[in-house]
């Protein structure tokens, strides 16, 4: 675990005053992205730092010389995460992600004798294009909600809901990366076969049970080397940082095509990421207590340590939330779906990378795992509209008289994050937003 530093002091200020009341990307935060102006002609992709309304342009704090007067890793990890895909620099190493957010935090601060020149490398985020901040070589999502493996395992299998291995591994399945965008994506309604209830066989057409799923995303920062697993104790140095993540889910497909083999096309058409990094070293003041009931089984040798019972959780609130067409039409603020909280997650994220590499796989750096559907107990902390509607029997009230079993055409889910307690500043993710479009 992160120890705290001076980066995390709440009373910090920048000179960026947005920032200074800013629910995401107050000076504690300092998530990376990659960005373009959409205001200049040819601008080029390239990395920037969340900070109030504004993104501090990399390659132009650079040029400005505000780095010079660091340690020389400093002006090697910028010029990293200046890049127009941040895979070298997640690959540095905590040491480096570290001095450059230590870097950051000083020249941004209220105070700085860089603010004139740094304030001529801002970009408003309102003129910013973002895009996947790195080359995802693999993406993994994982299964780790007890609470939304029950509840899914209920309407799926009902004599079995949860599968004797759930309790003794994170289980996951490998997905796919060439579908996954970030926030402001859009995608047609998926065709597909389905098995009616009480058909003898399969039907072929759109959709009809389309579904979102709050995830946290979680990027692989320095990889492994194949048949070298990670070990629970080393598993964070491996994490860069956390994003928002919409497993879009095709039900109706996915029910009748998942048994024997897992999540195929009820999953490969679209993913949906938050494009601010979040790193783990912002995240270090939100760290909770992570448990296993003592009637349930406790985790075998290679999964247990007690750090990570001490602090392996997170304690960032998840929110998930409806646009419909109506509702944009009637220029109407959208509807909160569920709320819910990240540490309720069944498996930490050092487990689920440990699990991930046991065998000999190996990560790399830009790889993103999905924590998995991240449902809470009670009712309202579901994040998914299968489980809010109970496979479609009790259709959702939303504000404004409409139902909602499952999506439908010309809605959007916004997935919000952020993190908050009394004696930190607080930090959060931004928005992941995504809209369901009618089939081809
Ligand atoms: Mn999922």
């Amino acid at each position: 675990m992160i120890p705290l530093n001076p980066t995390h002091d709440p009373s910090l200020t920048s000179w960026v005053t947005s920032a200074n009341d800013s629910p995401d990307f107050t000076i504690q935060n300092l998530p990376h992205g990659v960005f373009r102006s959409r205001t200049e002609a040819d601008s080029q992709f390239r990395g920037g730092v969340a900070i109030g309304q504004q993104i501090l342009d990399l390659q132009a704090a650079i040029y400005s010389g505000a780095f010079d007067g660091f340690e020389p890793m400093v002006l090697a990890a910028a010029k990293a995460a200046a890049h127009n895909e941040l895979n070298d620099f997640m690959s540095m190493g905590r040491e480096a992600w570290s001095a450059l957010r230590a870097a950051l935090s000083e020249i941004l601060r209220t105070g700085s004798p860089h603010a004139p020149k740094l304030a001529l490398c801002l970009v408003p985020q309102s003129d910013a294009q973002m895009r996947v901040p790195a080359r995802i070589g693999d993406y993994t999502d994982m299964y780790t909600s007890i609470h939304h493996a029950s509840n899914i395992g209920k309407l799926f299998r009902p004599d079995n809901p949860l599968t004797p291995n759930f309790q003794w591994m994170p289980i996951g399945y490998h997905g796919r990366v060439s579908s996954i965008d970030v926030s402001g994506q859009s995608f047609r309604r998926p065709q597909g076969q389905s098995m009616p209830p009480g058909a003898t066989q399969p039907v072929f057409g759109p959709c009809k049970r389309m579904d979102y799923e709050l995830e946290i995303g979680i990027w692989v920062g320095k990889g492994n080397a194949l048949c070298q697993p990670v070990e629970l104790a080393q598993a964070e140095e491996h994490v860069f940082g956390l994003c928002l993540l919409n497993d879009w889910s095709a039900r109706d497909i996915q029910a009748w095509e998942y048994q024997p083999l897992g999540p195929f096309l009820g999953k490969n058409f679209a993913t949906t990421i938050s494009p601010w990094i979040v790193t783990m070293e912002a995240l270090a003041p939100f760290r909770a207590a992570w448990t296993r009931p003592a009637h349930h089984p406790q985790p075998l040798a290679y999964l247990e340590a007690q750090a990570n019972r001490d602090a392996g959780g997170f304690d960032v609130m998840i929110e998930s939330w409806i646009h419909t067409a109506q509702m944009k039409q009637a220029v109407q603020s959208a509807h909160r779906l569920s709320h819910s909280n990240f540490s309720h997650s069944y498996w930490t994220v050092a487990q689920m990378l440990t699990h991930h590499t046991v065998g000999g796989c190996n990560l790399q750096a830009g790889d993103l795992i999905g924590s998995g559907t991240q449902s809470g107990p009670t009712e309202t902390e579901a994040a998914a509209l299968i489980e809010l509607s109970v496979g479609g029997k009790k259709p959702v009230a939303l504000t404004g008289g409409e139902i909602r079993t499952f999506l439908e055409d010309g809605d959007t889910i916004i997935l919000k994050a952020w993190c908050e307690k009394p004696g930190a500043a607080r930090i959060g993710f931004g928005e992941c937003v995504g809209t369901v479009l009618a089939a081809q």
